[in-house]
């Protein structure tokens, strides 16, 4: 910052001395010599004009100095108008330059978001580059999504400044719902002194101290999709940058997560069979060699069913397509219902055709599941145009690595037993 030092205006020193020369010796001198003739009047006159020269001197300077005074004092007031604006320019331009640095940043984190469609991935950065951009990794970052089956938040993603930090409001608290409730968002400055809010009902208070926050609704046209929250527990932490800041996070934010769960539900579509829900054979096919690596990798069996309905067409014909869509959707859900705890893959193999691998089942126990299954199957009671009935299955068994070590050849196989428990008369399990 420049620094003004002003000058005190001096009286000229060479008049100065010229003219009390002039008056203390040329002047006596010369009045000594005319008015010889009587002494006293030389040195009265030289008195009083030294008494008036003397006034005039000291009036001089008095004006002079007054003066002076009232330009130092304008300069100084000019000085410190200058520094206030200096000051005040100084810091325009560091918030600035810190804007400038943020909104860049925001082109960074759009490119880093948009590198992915998963919604782990999504939220992960959002959670991260705001913890690290608006609070500089200090107090706490959670990310809420809304369950889409009961609209309550879950908790998704977290950072905290303190490692190993649970966050207990696993649902929200209060200014998490206020966010929720009013879709706009929220800067509490001091909490104690938020009128808004009552501490007493803030149970968070008394799990981890909470003191000042920013949070920001997920929006976007025509839904809420979760909220970005920073608090600390300093007062004063964040500033209504920061707020707007955290809002432009949240708008980018809420596009990602928009698109990412269109994507998830097109993928679901994609993998899924509209008619049973169950997974497709392309999907099926890619998750069976993944099990299949698994297995030779950890030497663990992994075990092949394959399911035929008995006889279908005479239930397509005797009641109709639509009837024989129900019994397929039937059929799927007591599959899935009874091979649960083995944590299957199943699928939809074909029309009325299905295909389930178990990983972790040796032959002998999937002839065993396999047959509690039929039997369950040939019991379950189905009504169909007011008419109970029910259906039979056959099913056939190839497992690895005591049938084959081959993935498509462990297809094959269960295929073939398949047919064989056909041959036999159907309603039979039949392994390879
Ligand atoms: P088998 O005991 O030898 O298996 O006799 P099947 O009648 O079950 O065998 P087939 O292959 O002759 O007939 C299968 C039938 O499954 C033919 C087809 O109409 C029916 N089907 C296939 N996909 C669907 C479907 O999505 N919905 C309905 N309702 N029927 C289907
Ligand atoms: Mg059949
Ligand atoms: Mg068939």
């Amino acid at each position: 910052m420049p620094t003004f030092r002003v000058k005190p205006f001096l009286l000229n020193s060479a008049s100065c001395n010229i003219l009390l020369f002039f008056v203390y010796f040329v002047f006596p001198l010369l009045l000594g010599k005319v008015l010889a003739a009587s002494p006293i009047m030389p040195l009265a006159i030289f008195y009083l004009s030294n008494i008036f020269i003397l006034f005039y001197l000291f009036r001089r300077n008095y004006f002079q100095n007054r003066d002076f005074q009232l330009r130092l004092q304008s300069l100084q007031e000019t000085i410190n108008l200058s520094n206030v604006e200096y000051s005040k320019e100084k810091g325009n331009n560091l918030s600035l330059k810190e804007k400038n640095l943020r909104y860049n940043s925001l082109a960074k984190l759009l490119d880093k978001i948009n590198l992915t469609l998963e919604l782990e991935s999504v939220t992960e950065t959002l959670a991260q580059e705001a913890f690290s951009l608006i609070s500089k990794n200090k107090g706490v970052c959670i990310v809420y999504l809304i369950d889409s089956q009961n609209q309550k938040l879950i908790l998704f993603k977290n950072k905290a400044e303190r490692e190993g930090l649970v966050i207990k409001a696993k649902e929200g608290d209060i200014l998490d719902l206020w966010v929720l409730r009013h879709a706009a968002p929220l800067l509490i400055e001091d909490i104690r002194n938020d009128f808004r809010f009552d501490p007493d009902k803030l149970v968070l208070l008394e799990i981890r101290p909470v003191s000042s926050l920013i949070s920001s609704p997920f929006l976007t046209e025509n839904k809420q999709m979760g909220i970005l929250r920073l608090d600390n527990q300093e007062a004063g932490f964040y500033s209504q940058d920061d707020l707007r800041f955290l809002v432009a996070i949240s708008d980018l934010g809420a596009i990602a997560i928009e698109n990412s769960e269109l994507f998830k539900a097109a993928h679901d579509l994609a993998i899924h069979d509209s008619l049973t829900g169950l997974y497709t054979k392309d999907y099926f096919l890619g998750r069976l060699k993944e099990e299949y690596k698994r297995s030779i990798r950890q030497v663990t069996p992994l075990s092949l069913l394959m399911l035929d309905i008995d006889f279908f067409k005479k239930y397509n014909d005797q009641f109709g397509h639509t009837a024989g869509d129900i019994v397929l959707q039937k059929l799927s859900k007591v599959i899935t219902g009874a091979l649960t705890r083995l944590n299957p893959v199943t699928s939809r193999f074909g029309g009325e055709e299905f295909c389930v691998a178990i990983a972790g089942v040796d032959k002998m126990e999937a002839l065993g599941i396999a047959e509690s299954l039929r039997l369950r199957i040939e019991k379950e009671k189905i009504i169909l145009r007011r008419s109970e009935t029910n259906i039979t299955v056959s099913i056939g068994i190839a497992n690895l690595p005591e049938d084959t070590m081959d993935e498509e050849e462990l297809i094959r196989k269960a295929d073939k037993a398949m047919y064989q428990a056909k041959q036999q008369g159907r309603n039979k399990v039949c392994p390879i």
